[in-house]
This record gives C-alpha cells, structure tokens and sequence, in this order.
C-alpha cells in the first residue's frame, strides 16, 4: 500500500484568506522545476483527487497543504450567463440541468471524468488546475527510482520521452479545459494582489513542469461563461477504458449559429499537447459556412496539424494524430442545425 508522506493542514475559510497563507509560506516563490524536492513547501488541495495520489507517489511531497475546501464556494448559477464555484464538483457540473441545457460540451466532459466517486470529490478548479501526465511521471516513487527519473521531478535529467528536448513533455489531461475554452469561458484568480480575469484559453503554458500561466499563490475561484444564445456544443473523448480513463484524446467543438450560418466556431482540444490546444485554424474554416463537408474537412485537417501528441500515455502517436481528425467531423456532424442530437 502507497501510504501519504506526513503534512501539515490548513484549513482558510476564505479565498483571500487561503491566498495570503500560500503566499506567506512561498507558494508564489515556487518554481515547479523543484517539484518532488524538498523545496516544494506549500500546495493548495482542492478535492485532492490528483494531489493525494500524486504525494503517495512522491511526485511532490509539500510540507503543507492549503485546503480550499472551506474557501471555495461551490455554488452554480445559470442566469443567461453562467458562473460556477472554483468548489463545484464534477458531479454538480455535469448534473446542473441548466449547464446540460446550454453548455452542454461542459457537462459532458465533467461527466466524463473518471469515476463517480472521484466526480463527487474533484472539483473544476481543481481540474482547471490539474497536474500534467507522462508514462515517466505518473508512477511509484519505486519506478521511478529504478529508472533514474525524469525532468518533471529532476530538472538535470533529461525528458525520457525526446532526450533532446529542452523543456518536459508531459501532457495537458483535464477533460473540462478544451470545453470551457470553446465555450469561451474565463478564470476568476484571486491572490494578496486582487482579483483578476483570465481566459481559460491563456491560463497554460506549453510546458509539462510549468504548465500554469497563474502563480502558486493564485487560486481560481470562479469560472463564467458567456451567453449561450445561438451556440452549441459538445464534446467528445479517447481513453483505454471506457468505465474510467484519462483522455488520450479530448475534443470539444462549439458552434454559434445565425441564420443558417455559423456566426462564429471554436475547437479546441486536451491530451494531444503539453497545453491544450485552441485550435484557431479550424474556427475560421468553420465562420460564415453552414457546416458543409468541405468545410468540415477543412476543420478536420487544421485539428489533425494542430495536435502534437508524443508517445507518453497509451495509444499510438498516429492513432491518437487521426483520432484528432475523425473527433472533429464527428463533433461538427453532430453540431449541424436541425441535427436531433
Ligand atoms: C483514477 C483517476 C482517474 C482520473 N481520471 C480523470 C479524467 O478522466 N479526466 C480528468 O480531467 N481528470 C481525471 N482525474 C484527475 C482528477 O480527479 C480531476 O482532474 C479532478 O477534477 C481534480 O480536482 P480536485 O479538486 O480533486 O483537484 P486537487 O487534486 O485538489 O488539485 C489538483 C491541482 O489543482 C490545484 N488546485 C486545486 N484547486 C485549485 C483552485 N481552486 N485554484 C488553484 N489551484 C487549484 C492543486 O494545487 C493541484 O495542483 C483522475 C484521477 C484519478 C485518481
């Protein structure tokens, strides 16, 4: 049995509250190339869904854990726009009938997620702000002793995926990311400095170690999204097990229509890349057409170039390429005015 490394528990009743204690104790000074030694002080845990496995491992071994379980207010409201709780779980988001009825790429993907009783656990900020994954990483501290490690925990290792490459490959894995993105959704992060709004879209970087565009010190307190009239959505995802898997390839599609035509279409896509992917390219294939096959294919192709998957979670590179291409007509099939679905 993987047991935890001991911890200290802080339990803030605010956000505020929560973010001055991280950034007391340094969260803002932590650079997550020291992850998994000793210099990684202080986390925040939501959930703890990933974060807990994550310490059995000794992936990271923080001397404290800042519990936004408190501060976190997991209230969903849908009222033309949309706002959910940093604490909403899986489950309430992918249950909330107004979420279903107007966003539903959203509540598909949080349904998605794992298993039930991790839905009922993990919550979207927690999954907004979900680790990155690697073959090399996500394994027992025994493992990846015998192996010599990687760059994700050793920074003077190389990355075991491409030795040559000068930053980590691990990979962006959350399902809810792609669906917040097309759907135009945005961050509200609070730390000692205030309150500030960022795009889902701007909140990584292409970086398996630093894959947060937000400090440690930054919690992510809220998530909006704009008025649904007009769009559609929804997603669409590969993993091993259908039961419960992380994505190997995740794809969202949102589509607004307007008289017949597509005013406006965003697609963007998880698993395939250390930072998901808006893939740009395909919504200006998709503007002003009625979503003919032409242009569905046109899509199609700027998603299969956008994808950059490397060979570190299951599934093959080539596979997971085409997944990427056949997801997008799949999605934008599906997405066509007068379809049932
Ligand atoms: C067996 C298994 C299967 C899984 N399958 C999937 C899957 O298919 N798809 C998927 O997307 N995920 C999957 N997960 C991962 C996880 O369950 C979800 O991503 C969940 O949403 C994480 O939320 P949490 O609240 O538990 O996060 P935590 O584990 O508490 O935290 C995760 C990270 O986010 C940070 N964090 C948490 N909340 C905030 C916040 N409000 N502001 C700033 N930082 C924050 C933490 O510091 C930590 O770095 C799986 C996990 C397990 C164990």
């Amino acid at each position: 049995m993987l047991r935890l490394p001991r911890f200290r528990m802080e339990i803030p009743a605010t956000a505020p509250e929560a973010a001055a204690m991280l950034r007391a104790l340094g969260a803002h000074e932590e650079d997550p190339a020291t992850l998994g030694t000793p210099r990684l002080h202080v986390m925040a845990v939501a959930g703890g869904t990933d974060v807990y496995p994550n310490m059995k491992r000794r992936q990271f071994t923080p001397e404290t854990l800042v519990s936004l379980r408190r501060a976190l207010s997991a209230e969903i409201g849908v009222n033309g726009e949309a706002r959910i709780g940093g604490g909403a779980t899986l489950a309430a988001v992918a249950e909330h009938p107004g979420l279903r009825a107007r966003y539903r790429a959203l509540a598909m993907a949080a349904e998605l997620v794992s298993t039930p009783q991790l839905r009922n656990m993990g919550t979207i900020g927690g999954n907004l702000c979900l680790d990155t994954r690697c073959n090399w990483y996500d394994e027992s501290l025994f493992w990846r002793t015998a192996e010599g490690y990687c760059m994700k925990t050793h920074p003077s290792v190389v990355c075991r995926v491409a030795t040559s490459s000068p930053r980590c490959l691990a990979v962006a894995s959350a399902d809810t990311v792609p669906a917040l993105i097309a759907l135009g959704a945005q961050a509200r992060v609070v730390s000692e400095d205030g309150e500030r709004l960022v795009p889902v879209a701007d909140l990584y970087r292409d970086d398996g170690m630093r894959y947060l565009a937000i400090r440690g010190d930054e919690i992510v307190t809220a998530v909006l999204l704009p008025k649904a009239d007009g769009w559609r959505s929804t997603y669409l995802k590969l993993r091993d097990r259908g039961s419960f898997d992380f994505p190997i390839v995740g794809l969202a599609a949102a589509v607004k229509w307007d008289g017949g035509r597509v005013a406006d279409a965003r697609v963007a896509l998880t698993a395939v890349a250390s930072r998901p992917i808006l893939v740009e390219a395909a919504g200006a294939a998709l503007a002003g057409t009625a979503l003919e096959e032409d242009a569905v294919a046109a899509a199609a192709e700027a998603c299969f170039k956008a994808a950059r998957p490397m060979d570190n979670t299951s599934g093959t590179i080539a596979q997971r390429k085409r997944t990427v291409s056949v997801f997008a007509g799949r999605a934008l099939r599906e997405l066509r005015q007068g379809d049932p679905s």
